[in-house]
């Protein structure tokens, strides 16, 4: 199992592919899934769009100055617990192709990391000290094989020399698989507890930056960011490669 993937991580190295996007022909390999033309075409948010500042929503319409930019809230986001999240862009096109395809390889290209990392280092962001990925639970982990946060957050932390710590937080119970077909609320109750901090004095005073490949409704890192500030973290942030339009 273990060497089929290494296997296809290495062939996908190794020899050019066609864009997941388009089917053309991927340019150059650091572009991972699509070409660039598809890349271009994604809307990769780029610090000046207007967006909630706690939550990261776009707010299409709206044009602020930027020195009231921190003070945009969409106010849905308000019962939320982590202090900012971020998506390096929507969930479409080439970030779209990127999330389907870290779901059966643990791979990342390195302009998905260039996009992560640049998103990592605006504020507030940029005052993460710790870098954790969204676990998911042991037996989720073991019929995939890993745990697509995980390599999320080893190469983002591997780019930003900022460590990754992937042991404090567990998941202690739930499958997301059930909870396709639930409204936001019953999402919310569905992951509300099912995070624990296995190891509160490494967290303590930490601000996290905690990754995952999608944000849809924020209940799971929502639920995370209760466990982690009920241990004493400082601020916990958020990073995923892509989020809905809403
Ligand atoms: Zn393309
Ligand atoms: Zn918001």
């Amino acid at each position: 199992m273990l060497l089929t993937r290494v296997y296809d991580a290495l062939l996908t190295v190794a020899y050019p592919q066609s864009c997941l996007v388009c089917g053309g022909s991927v340019e150059e390999r650091r572009f991972g899934v699509a070409c660039q033309a598809c890349w271009e075409a994604t809307q990769v948010f780029d610090a000046v769009e207007t967006i909630c500042w706690k939550c990261g929503a776009l707010s299409p319409g709206i044009e602020v100055t930027p020195d009231v930019r921190r003070e945009v809230r969409c106010r849905r986001c308000d019962a939320q617990s982590f202090a900012a999240a971020r998506a390096v862009g929507l969930y479409e096109g080439a970030l779209r192709e990127s999330v389907l395809r870290l779901k059966r390889q643990p791979h990342l290209s390195s302009h998905l990391i260039d996009l992560l990392a640049a998103a990592a280092q605006r504020e507030p962001l940029n005052t993460a000290t710790r870098i954790m990925p969204v676990p998911l639970h042991d037996q989720r982990t073991r019929e995939r094989g890993f745990n697509q946060a995980t390599a999320i957050a080893e190469a983002l932390a591997k780019r930003l020399k900022i460590p990754v710590d992937a042991a404090s937080l567990e998941r202690v119970r739930g499958s997301e698989k059930y909870r396709a077909g639930l409204d936001p609320k019953a999402r919310r109750d569905s992951v509300a507890g099912a995070f624990a901090v296995r190891h509160p004095r490494l967290v303590d005073t930490e601000n996290i930056l905690l990754v995952d490949d999608v944000f849809t409704t924020g209940a799971t890192v929502n639920a995370c960011a209760e466990a982690l500030l009920a241990s004493g973290t400082g601020n916990v942030f958020v990073l995923t490669i892509a989020r809905g339009k809403s």
